[in-house]
């Protein structure tokens, strides 16, 4: 193993008396946090004393070898026990597997910083170090006292962490070859699955196991391997805090966005900023991007595929949410690469919904694709016209789904435990996540029976008292309980009908897909409201993966089917005073196109610069950030005498590029999308320069009836703009506002 290499630390060897690492925190567990340990000895070091720590079982094997700085000192001031809390810097992988493995199971220890176990006096922080501090002796005897109680202060450093890399996840890096068939894949929050069309027929590929669908959840098991699929899922609930589940909840987001900010609390497993500032996964002391994370399911599911069809797979279609924005389809496209998937197509999952209800089968009607997945929960009106299938209205709640069923009755469950037992429940994260998962084997099976025991057992511990949790539920205290989040859902259609003139009863059919979409509320308040029960023709876990087949096998067809989207979300820019102004609206249809002409404010200046985001909210902030935008390279002029062109333009994919021409000479401008900006100096910056009314956009471009666009996607000729606001207005603006002023033409 490699010598941490800490200069000028004090080496620190603590041989414990425990034969097992089990042993050791049966005993002593109350003196360990993920974030450091408290360890008794006669002789100490001041705060701030860089250690690196040794502790060896009685056998001589190596428990922890990590880096650490004395957090505090005890006993030093004639009170209390002679010891110190050390706080962990960098360490070895199994040390910290060993870490994240212990403080799994050790409730009290999710802190940063070391404990101060009862007993041992109060910490202090800020000894002086003796001019002549004693020399640590190489083994010290280590005697870690009393149980711990949580609450140090926080301090020093943050551990130095590891970005992985591709290939050493034996991912690939290589252009895909575009060479043989093509799949289906539904990359799921919950669960992934791959179809292909075999005979004209479309079927799901099962694993040898039997599984028609991978989990989509990743982990590092007890020995520290990488597993993925079932065995990851079979990990969760003894090592949640090494197993990464919903990766699409934050794939391609911005750490800082505030999607990020409002679900991390939700997951088990550590999300950090990436090496641009995207989301994220720590496991350990090494930061996966959610590409990786993406890639290595998609290599399962890839395999999978293989192993049916008994031949080599590098081309995919791909389903991704309707509302999934420019990067998080960005991000995608290179998971499937790292997979070694070439991506034929992004595809929205309503879409592919309703290509296997209608595909071949010459329909000429309006649906409704109602997805309520396990996080989420969406609505598309979809037209279909033969083989032309036309997104027309789309909208939904990405904070509505599965989870929130199962909130609402770990909720219930715990006011009963508390009802019966008259204590409160005092349950770790461990017992909580069984709590969980009864609940959600309960909501299931709520679907097709009336009611259910949900029985936990040993539960909690309250006064040195086991408890159980015992609770019996009926489908109908389930409806009670969770009625309100049916409700939001009906009201959702309801707005997306609206969007488009339309009433319930101009809808021919009702799609239900997610495996939430199962639960007979769900169908009972969707036959009230639309007047006619759901289509029964549908499978709810494998339409989506079924569609993507069907598109796939379409791909080779001379009359292949003809997929015309709308835009889930406005993309536009953001102005001074942190407002958004949208370029291109909400549930335009794809592709679209807008131009501008804009021109330089200032003598000589050879950049514009253009924040662009993505989102339905006025305020830049709430929206996401999807890069800046920097025009370098403009000919030196006077101002006003540089006209650049910028082209927002979104294909059928919802994938944007834009591109930008210098006017005076014709030649192209190298515009390129970075995200060297993290979000938060964009907005900072936004939100610094002076507020302007906002001024008209100028109309969208929006393609005319289904049958013309459908052309143009088939001959991908792009739509022409308008014409763009008057430049001479622009040169009359200051600085970045002016320009953006400009962008606008009539401020
Ligand atoms: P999906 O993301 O489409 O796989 O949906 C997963 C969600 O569907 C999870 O919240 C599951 O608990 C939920 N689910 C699966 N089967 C059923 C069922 N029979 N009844 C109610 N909810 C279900």
């Amino acid at each position: 193993m490699a010598e941490l290499n800490q200069a000028g630390a004090v080496g620190l060897v603590v041989k414990l008396p425990f034969a097992t690492p089990e042993e050791f925190l049966a005993k002593y567990g109350g003196n360990i946090t993920r974030g450091g340990i408290y360890l008794r000895a006669k002789a100490v070091r001041p705060p701030g004393t860089a250690v690196t720590l040794d502790l060896r079982l009685a056998s001589g094997d190596r428990l922890l070898y990590t880096a650490a700085i004395v957090h505090f000192v005890t006993g030093q001031q004639g009170q209390g026990i002679s010891g110190m809390g050390l706080k962990f810097g960098e360490a070895d992988p199994p040390t910290r597997r060993f870490l994240d493995a212990a403080v799994a199971i050790l409730p009290h220890a999710q802190s940063d910083v070391p404990p101060v176990p009862n007993g041992v006096g109060p910490p202090d922080f800020t000894v002086p170090a003796p001019a002549a501090a004693p020399a640590l002796p190489p083994t010290v005897a280590a005697d870690p006292g009393a149980p711990a109680r949580m609450d140090a202060p926080a301090a020093a450093p943050a551990p130095a962490l590891e970005m992985v890399t591709d290939a050493s996840l034996g991912l690939n890096i290589e252009e895909p070859p575009r060479t043989g068939p093509v799949i289906g894949i539904d990359l799921g929050t919950t669960n992934s699955c791959a179809a292909f069309v075999r005979g004209n027929k479309p079927g799901v590929l099962p694993s040898r196991e039997g599984h028609n669908t991978v989990p989509s959840i990743l982990a590092f098991n007890q020995r520290g391997k990488l597993v993925v699929g079932h065995p990851a899922k079979g990990q969760m609930l003894t090592n949640p805090r090494q197993t990464v589940y919903g990766a699409k909840r934050l794939v391609g987001r911005p750490y800082a966005s505030p999607i990020v900010g409002q679900i991390k609390g939700r997951f088990h497993y550590e999300i950090a900023a990436g090496q641009n500032g995207e989301a994220a996964v720590r496991l350990g002391d090494r930061i996966y991007s959610l590409q990786q994370i993406s890639a290595l399911i998609l290599r399962e599911v890839r395999e999978v595929a293989q192993n049916q069809l008994g031949q080599p797979i590098s081309r995919a279609v791909i389903t991704v949410p309707a509302y999934y924005n420019d990067n998080q389809r960005h991000a995608v496209r290179e998971a499937g690469k790292l997979a070694g998937l070439y991506v034929e197509r992004i595809l929205n999952e309503p879409t592919a919904a309703a290509l296997a209800y209608g595909y071949g089968k010459k329909l000429n009607q309006r649906v409704l694709v109602y997805d309520l997945g396990g996080g989420t929960f969406d609505a598309s009106v979809l037209e279909l016209n033969d083989t032309v299938y036309e997104v027309i209205s789309t909208g939904g709640d990405t904070f509505l789904g599965g989870i929130d069923f199962d909130n609402a009755i770990v909720e219930y469950l715990l006011q009963e435990f508390e009802r019966q037992t008259g204590r409160a429940f005092q349950g770790d994260r461990v017992a909580l996540q069984r709590i969980n998962d009864a609940a959600e084997r309960a909501k299931c099976a709520l679907s097709e029976r009336s009611e259910m025991r949900v029985h936990v057992a040993f539960i909690t511990m309250i006064d040195n008292k086991p408890y159980d949790l015992d609770v019996t539920l009926t489908r109908q205290k389930l409806i009670a309980l969770t009625e309100g989040l049916v409700d939001r859902t009906v009201q959702v259609c309801e707005e997306v009908l609206q969007a488009k003139g339309l009433k319930p009863q101009d809808i021919d059919e009702v799609i239900l897909v997610g495996g939430q979409s199962r639960f007979p509320l769900v169908h009972e308040k969707i036959t009230k409201f639309f007047g006619q029960p759901p289509s029964k023709g549908v499978h709810p876990d494998e339409a989506v993966a079924l569609g993507a087949a069907l598109l796939a096998h379409s791909l080779g067809q001379l009359e292949g089917v003809v997929l015309i989207d709308v835009l889930p979300m406005a993309i536009g820019v953001g102005l001074p005073g942190g407002r958004f102004k949208p370029v291109l609206e909400r549930n335009v249809s794809l592709p679209a196109v807008k131009s501008y002409t804009l021109s330089t404010h200032r003598d000589g200046q050879t950049e514009l610069e253009l924040t662009v985001f993505q989102g339905d909210s006025e305020r830049a902030q709430d929206n996401e950030y999807l890069g800046t935008l920097r025009l370098a390279g403009l000919p030196k002029k006077p101002r006003g005498a540089v006209q650049v062109t910028v082209t927002f333009e979104v294909n059928n994919e919802s994938l944007l590029k834009v591109t930008a021409k210098e006017g005076t000479t014709g030649r192209e401008v190298v515009s390129t999308f970075t995200t060297r900006d993290t979000p938060e100096a964009v907005k900072a910056r936004l939100a610094q320069e002076e507020s302007v009314a906002a001024a008209p956009v100028p109309p969208v471009v929006t393609p005319g009836n289904a049958v013309a666009a459908a052309r143009r996607v088939a001959a991908s000729v792009p739509v022409v703009p308008e014409a763009a606001p008057d430049a001479a207005v622009v040169s009359k603006q200051k600085g970045f506002m002016g320009w953006l002023k400009g962008l606008f033409g009539r401020a």
